[in-house]
């Protein structure tokens, strides 16, 4: 074996080419630092977008929520408006609009669905324009002359503005003589009235009655 395969000479490099060495290095270094960094920008980016998602998950949540809320208050509230209703006509169909009956401590009933006498227990209104007003003091059915507008229905039956639905002439009727028996039921109770004024509205420069606006204003009211 020769001397030089023996031992091997180290090589002595130039001072161009360590600083070539070193140069590439160096190069090498910034390339992975820039690789690091956009590696980073990805990361952080992607935790961006992870917040972003969560953020409009949380914003979502929160209206679908608050649009429940919302539902479950109108579905509520609607209930107990059609109970309400649904209890108020059970009472009016089991009161018999009388005076009489006994009272003890241990029945009030008839207090709410009314006596046997031939006297009605009702009081009678007679409203500012003239119009008689009936109220049964027991069960709190108020009767009216009815109104044309709130006798419009739609197809399945249910009250209506007169623009969405069709008049039911048969209804208008029906409640229009159970107002004039209401009128007519005999009772000693003293009638109470108001002031009385004439409602006259002017269109066209013509004057008319305007008995039927006032009672529109007032159809949705009762004497309870
Ligand atoms: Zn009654």
């Amino acid at each position: 074996m020769s001397e030089a395969t023996q031992k091997p000479v180290p090589v002595e490099l130039t001072a161009e080419q360590k600083e070539i060495i070193a140069l590439e290095l160096e190069a090498k270094r910034l390339e992975v630092q820039l690789k690091r960094q956009q590696l980073q920008g990805l990361e952080l980016e992607q935790k961006e977008r992870t917040y972003h998602i969560q953020d409009l998950q949380a914003r979502i949540a929160e209206r679908e929520l608050r649009e429940k809320q919302l539902q479950e208050d109108r579905t509520s509230q609607g209930r107990t408006f059609a109970q309400d209703e649904a209890q108020d006509k059970l009472r009016w169909r089991m009161c018999t609009h009388k005076k009489g009956g006994v009272v003890t401590p241990r029945d009030l009933r008839v207090l709410h669905t009314g006596g046997n006498k031939e006297q009605y227990a009702v009081i009678k209104h007679q409203m500012i324009n003239g119009d008689i007003w009936v109220l049964c003091l027991r069960c709190a059915k108020t009767w009216k002359p009815p109104v044309e507008k709130d006798f419009f229905f739609d197809k399945a039956g249910k009250n209506v503005a007169p623009q969405d639905g069709t008049f039911n002439r048969e209804r208008f009727e029906q409640t229009q003589f159970e107002y004039l028996q209401a009128v007519n039921f005999n009772t000693n109770n003293s009638m109470s009235t108001s002031v009385q004024c004439r409602f006259t509205a002017i269109e066209n420069g013509k004057a008319f009655d305007a008995a039927d606006k006032y009672r529109e204003l007032v159809s949705q009211s009762n004497l309870r």
